[in-house]
């Protein structure tokens, strides 16, 4: 035998042993949930992709709903809030069915946020959401649609440029707040159209406020359009 025979002979083998490995991969692996990112920074979203039989998923005390997709599989988001600690925790994913759940390891990652001062008039300063308005937006939050109409990539609403990122803790006129910035601010040119980041329904409009509702697990609000 010549050496290119050998050398063919062995690609063909490697090539068969390779086949045999994804044919008998395939079936156990679509029994399986994944998640990703495999490592999730404070204030990121875990993206659960399961088969049908998965229908939610628990990490510490909060928990996510999984969505029947259109190929039959299931996905859900669960968001890790900027106060999360940082650690490696479990990830609970039951099913509808007798057969046991399924546990992934989570590594929720050490994030540095940067502090930002707010300078407000004390008019502003003193302003508090009255309890109609905090019952609209819990009614925002709990309406969530079967009819998934997102799709990825989310788009920015406006081109213009960014004037305070998600995460920020926030000062108001040099006190710490407690609290951190749970949006992205961005400023534009007045007269510029403000678009929806993906397809959704309009529930909600009013003067310098519209939310949308793009169908499943989240909802899209654009709050304090005005000039400033
Ligand atoms: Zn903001």
């Amino acid at each position: 035998m010549s050496s290119h025979a050998i050398a063919r002979a062995r690609t063909m083998v490697v090539a068969s042993l390779f086949s045999a490995a994804l044919f008998y991969a395939a079936p156990l692996q679509a029994q399986k949930c994944t998640i990703s990112p495999a490592q999730v920074k404070l204030g990121e979203t875990l993206r659960i992709a399961c088969p049908a039989e998965f229908t939610s998923a628990k990490l510490n005390e909060r928990s996510a709903k999984l969505y029947p997709q259109p190929d039959g599989k299931r996905f859900g988001l669960l968001p890790i809030s900027v106060k999360d600690v940082p650690g490696t925790f479990s990830l609970l994913i039951s099913r509808n069915d007798d057969g046991a759940p399924q546990t992934l390891p989570v590594v929720i990652r050490k994030t540095i946020f940067a502090s930002q001062n707010v300078k407000l008039a004390p008019e502003i300063e003193g302003l508090h959401s009255t309890p109609e308005e905090m019952a609209l937006l819990t009614s925002f939050r709990d309406a969530i649609s079967e009819i998934r109409s997102w799709a990825d990539p989310l788009a920015p609403p406006v081109s213009g440029c960014m004037t305070s990122p998600f995460g920020v803790k926030r000062l108001h006129n040099g006190k710490y707040t407690g609290e951190y910035h749970g949006g992205v601010d961005q400023r534009t040119p007045a007269g510029e159209p403000i678009r929806a980041v993906t397809a959704g329904t309009i529930t909600f409009a009013r003067q310098f406020n519209v939310d949308v509702q793009p169908g499943r697990i989240f909802t899209g609000c654009f709050t304090s359009m005005a000039s400033t």
